[in-house]
């Protein structure tokens, strides 16, 4: 498993660095991993920008994970891509279909086809995604306006022999990965969202290697002295991890 951290911005921008993006290629597949703002700029930059992405996975709906696709599209039908491309979505797949006609990316002109699934049709064994509580926080302001929104949100698995990377995207605690967290799995880590408490438990009870990405808490910060520095490294956008 090849994977390349190409967005590891948190929401608030941080000057040289990307929006979410996470490149995997695993079982033969290139997988983007969310699709935040410089999206398209990296695919160019490491020769993904026509044909070689087979899927696009949206963590959640937060722009800093998905505000880059319209963009990625554009890009590949200026470069006439011409391979299918499937992107999943965690909800509201039909609203997200209408936006891009919105954006005059309509599917009558573009040179490939798209199929836009829900994260659940994701069909790789080697590939699970795992709903976390990110978007919880959300729940009386939807109840109250009566909105759309399912606040659904995924950190994902992927396995290659023996190999295991963890995506957790955004999540506030860890209980929805903690439990699948084993000695020596590459663990690719909010680093802003998670509570203090819950990450050191699990950080000192499973013996996971890591990766500080999408920002950097004062809480975490303090953490860090405390940890052994062969378990974690910082995100890199320039490097290719190779598992
Ligand atoms: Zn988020």
């Amino acid at each position: 498993m090849k994977i390349r951290i190409l967005g590891s911005a948190p929401g608030k921008p941080v000057s040289g660095k990307n929006h979410a993006c996470i490149w995997c290629l695993t079982h033969d597949r290139n997988i983007l991993f969310d699709c935040g703002e410089g999206a398209s700029q990296q695919l160019l930059k490491y020769k993904l920008d026509k044909d070689k992405i087979d899927s696009i996975i949206i963590s959640h709906m937060h722009p800093d994970h998905i505000s880059g696709i319209y963009q990625v599209l554009l890009m590949f039908k200026l470069n006439e891509r011409k391979s299918e491309l499937q992107i999943f979505l965690p909800e509201q797949e039909d609203e997200f279909a209408k936006t891009l006609e919105m954006f005059y990316l309509f599917k009558q002109i573009l040179p490939f086809k798209i199929q836009i699934k829900n994260i659940q049709d994701l069909d790789l064994n080697y590939l699970i995604p795992l709903k976390n509580d990110h978007l919880h926080k959300y729940k009386k302001l939807v109840k109250e306006q009566d909105l759309k929104n399912k606040m659904l949100s995924y950190s994902f698995i992927i396995t290659e022999k023996d190999k295991k990377m963890i995506y957790t995207s955004d999540v506030n605690t860890l209980d929805f990965v903690k439990n699948n967290l084993g000695e020596g799995d590459l663990v690719i880590l909010d680093s802003v969202h998670p509570i203090y408490e819950e990450l050191e438990q699990n950080i000192k009870d499973h013996r996971f290697r890591f990766i500080i990405n999408h920002g950097l808490s004062d809480a975490m910060k303090k953490l860090l002295p405390l940890i052994s520095r062969e378990r974690y490294d910082f995100a890199d956008e320039e490097k290719e991890i190779q598992l």
